[in-house]
């Protein structure tokens, strides 16, 4: 569809300051830290997605000191404000200083579990104070994101996303100083993600890009970042072996492009129903994306002909009918936690969004998936 263009009011972007990319770069973490380590006392704190608490061989080559500290984090549930406080206070009471660094090793999630941490360490009060945009006042930890599941682009963002299970909200921190200060963009550490992931993830960077591209709020840049990342998705989902060595590597950059894409610009229709199926019925981001695009052809008919093309291609499941039968307080808390999602739904529809998207057709599109 085509779209008068309107003015993104995203006016000073920032990206990450520095990044490694390539097989093997993790060998680079040592040195970065060691140049932010100054006193005898200074310490590191690794948060680690508990997906490698039995694998250990990741952190093998990684040197860590008896002052540092690994913590595995928790990603069987979005992570919520509540979990982002309770990690920050066990810090705290654990030292008196700060660490000089942070180190987020993971999926989107922990990515994100990082970067809210290293903001409330310098910054006091509760996670829940800064989900908004600019609310953050201090700069964070420095802070180093080595990504190991490729599509969120939580890598590349301005924004930490947590859930607020008192508020319902879904919402992160956007703010200058939740961009990581460092990227190691190593493809050897999706080596060993679960085919079914690796497809639900590298399609959140597909999602970002088609709802990016489709919207009213665009720019020239986040359009060319949105179209390579697109190139590059398409080629690694058209391959009878997305996982090799080569298309690893791909999907990385993607989603780092996918992520800078959606920091200068908005998605559209499929992420705020993305997020009532994780606030209310707790799926994860990536697979409720999935989940949802299915129920979406009205919307972008050729984009989900080609995401089908891609499910059918690769043989991948996406279960069915997980909104039938729900309650009416159900149908009414995925209304309102879709519903309040009111810029990408304005960037998607325009300003009458609410006419469109009735109480009565959201809960009809819920009931599709
Ligand atoms: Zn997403």
């Amino acid at each position: 569809m085509i779209k008068a263009l309107k003015n993104t009011g995203i006016g000073n972007s920032k990206n990450v300051l520095r990044y490694i990319f390539g097989p093997g770069t993790l060998k680079e973490l040592d040195g970065l830290i060691s140049k932010q380590t100054k006193l005898e006392t200074d310490y590191t704190v690794f948060f680690v997605d508990s997906f490698f608490e039995k694998d250990s061989a990741l952190l093998q080559g990684v040197q860590i000191s008896s002052r540092d500290r690994v913590i595995y984090v928790d990603t069987g549930n979005e992570p919520t404000t509540d979990y982002v406080d309770q990690l920050t206070q066990s810090l705290s009471q654990n030292s008196d200083t700060i660490p000089c660094a942070i180190v987020g090793v993971g999926g989107g999630a922990t990515l994100d579990i990082a970067k809210a941490v290293a903001n409330l360490l310098t910054n006091q009060g509760k996670a829940e104070d800064y989900q908004g945009w600019d609310l953050v006042k201090n700069p964070g930890v420095y802070k180093i994101g080595i990504p190991t599941l490729s599509g969120t682009g939580a890598e590349a963002t301005r924004t930490c996303v947590m859930t607020n299970p008192k508020s319902g909200l879904k919402l992160g921190m956007n703010s200058d100083h939740t961009v990581f200060d460092q990227l190691i963009l190593d493809p050897d550490l999706t080596a060993t993600v679960p085919r079914n992931q690796y497809f639900y993830s590298g399609m959140d960077s597909y999602i970002h890009c088609i709802e990016s591209l489709s919207g009213h709020y665009r720019n020239a840049i986040g359009d060319a970042f949105s179209d390579q990342s697109l190139k590059l998705c398409r080629e690694v989902f058209q391959d009878s072996s997305a996982q090799s060595d080569g298309n690893r590597a791909k999907l990385m950059v993607a989603s780092y492009l996918g992520g800078c894409a959606i920091a200068t610009s908005y998605v559209g229709i499929i992420h705020p129903f993305s997020a009532g199926l994780s606030v209310v019925l707790g799926v994860h981001h990536c697979l409720a994306n999935c989940i949802t695009i299915k129920a979406m052809a009205e919307f972008y008919p050729r984009e989900v002909e080609e995401f089908l093309k891609f499910v059918d291609f690769q043989s991948i499941q996406i279960p069915e009918g997980i909104c039938k039968n729900l309650s009416s307080d159900q149908y009414e808390r995925l209304y309102q936690s879709t519903i309040i999602h009111e810029k990408p739904l304005m960037n998607a529809l325009g300003e009458d969004f609410k006419n469109i998207l009735t109480q009565e057709k959201v809960i009809e599109i819920f009931n599709r998936m």
